[in-house]
């Protein structure tokens, strides 16, 4: 059968105004959420890009995303299922790279943003690796360890058609940790046929985990507070710390600045709030928290509304705990002269432009919790080659990539009288697309 011959196309209908009208709700930036917030950042930095400006819609959607199925039995002998994800949202520089949250109100929109983010992160400490993010919308603390072990199996081996060493390398986040990083590697390795330890990050140090990688992410937020404490002024010993979120990320972060002479006086979670103005004793909490799961009930402590930490005199504040948890509503009482971002997403765009009218400096996610992916990169390339480094090694590394980065996005924004949120996004968002026009499009 004979076609008739395509007629030219009008050039204006290849226009990315064209081609993105009827974007699917979820990639509209008025549908606010964590997606939409990162579409309004990635249009703050869009008028810094130059040139490489005509690939920035390449960082507009996820180049992959994947909805899995994910149904286990349970103890009882029923069949539950749960909706697990795996994003892919950019890997121009290298394999997609991410944590997988476990929790009950994850979206595909969250986990979206949290792969963009990650693509950000990642080129903001030039690691070489693109963006990617999971999850699965469930409450783990409604199961048996059987009934994670099995969720956890099932997603991965799910998820196996689009993960692996050089392709995509989960990591731990919100509710996962190293026994299910573990559970992670084996059931991909099983379904191998040869273990492969670089599959996912965050191990346990004897299956290829990598030593520092449990307090690598709050020894980078340690250390972004510490450079940007110096540029202001700001003396870390007696300072005031209030944390929200006291997990992997907080707890660590809140240790180490108790450990530089500051005074954690407000830690937040999800079982409430604690004060005490002369500083709580943070290892003695971190103990209370790793046997009853929450601060809640730690006697040494006042007990106060969730809601009054917002007002809680302090000169760093960390959010380290969910996404937009700073908001209109809260950021004009913030008395911190400092927030540093352990969380990903935690300020929304409203409350940033609050807080930088206040002067209120915000090191944002994208540069002061990238030292988990640094580590997890050291974790990565020691299970490649088979040979692995001493603490020391691994913490000074660290420290020495975290200064760097940071002071070359402190330079950006000072360059450009910006904050250091568009800072970071400029210095990353400049590396992928260069990545990305170097490499052109195929076919
Ligand atoms: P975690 O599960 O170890 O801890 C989460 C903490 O948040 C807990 O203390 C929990 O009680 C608290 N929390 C949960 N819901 C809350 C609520 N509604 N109000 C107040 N507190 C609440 O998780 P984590 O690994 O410490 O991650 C925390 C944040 O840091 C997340 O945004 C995560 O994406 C980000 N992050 C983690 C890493 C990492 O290496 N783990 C790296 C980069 C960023």
């Amino acid at each position: 059968m004979s076609q008739a011959p395509k007629q030219p196309r009008d050039p204006s209908s290849y226009s990315p105004s064209a081609l993105t009208r009827a974007l699917p709700s979820y990639l509209n930036p008025d549908n606010l959420g964590p997606w939409g917030i990162y579409l309004q950042q990635v249009d703050r930095v869009t008028p810094y890009l130059g040139s490489l400006g005509r690939w920035v819609d390449t960082l507009k959607r996820p180049k992959r995303t994947l909805i899995v199925d994910v149904p286990i039995h349970l103890d009882d002998g029923s069949v539950a299922h749960f909706e697990g994800y795996r994003v892919q949202h950019n890997t121009s520089r290298g394999p997609g790279k991410g944590g997988v949250r476990f929790h009950q109100d994850v979206t595909l929109s969250e986990v979206m943003a949290l792969s963009a983010w990650m693509s950000i992160k990642n080129a903001a400490v030039n690691v070489p690796y693109g963006g990617a993010k999971g999850g699965i919308r469930v409450d783990p603390r409604q199961l048996s360890v059987g009934e994670l072990e099995r969720v956890t199996r099932r997603y991965t081996s799910e998820i196996g058609l689009i993960i692996g060493p050089t392709k995509d390398i989960p990591a731990p986040d919100v509710n996962t940790n190293e026994q299910v990083m573990a559970w992670m590697m084996d059931t991909y390795s099983m379904n191998e046929g040869a273990t492969a330890t670089g599959v996912v990050t965050g191990k346990p140090v004897d299956l290829g985990g990598s030593l520092g990688r449990r307090e690598a992410t709050g020894r980078g937020v340690f250390t972004v507070g510490v450079e940007a404490a110096k540029r202001i002024g700001m003396d870390i010993s007696g300072s005031r710390v209030a944390v929200q979120g006291f997990g992997n990320v907080g707890g660590v972060a809140g240790k180490l600045f108790a450990e530089a002479g500051a005074r954690v006086v407000a830690v937040q979670d999800h079982g409430g709030c604690i004060y005490r103005e002369a500083g709580l004793d943070v290892p003695a909490l971190m103990a209370h928290v790793s046997r009853t799961g929450s601060v809640a009930g730690f006697a040494q402590a006042e007990v106060i509304e969730p809601d009054a930490f917002w007002d809680v005199p302090c000169d760093i504040m960390i959010p380290a705990a969910l996404e937009q948890q700073i908001t209109e509503a809260n950021a004009a009482r913030i008395q911190a002269r400092m927030i540093i971002e352990g969380a990903n997403g935690p300020t929304t765009p409203q409350a940033d432009d609050i807080l930088h009218d206040r002067g209120v400096l915000v090191l944002p996610d994208v540069i002061a919790n990238a030292g988990g992916v640094t580590v997890s990169y050291f974790e990565w390339v020691q299970d490649f080659s088979s040979f692995f480094w001493t603490e020391e090694e691994i913490n000074e590394r660290l420290v020495r990539i975290m200064q760097g980065a940071f002071a070359g996005v402190w330079q950006v924004a000072e360059e450009h009288k910006v904050s250091l949120r568009t800072a970071t996004f400029i210095v990353a968002c400049k590396r992928i697309l260069h990545a990305r026009d170097l490499r052109g499009l195929y076919p």
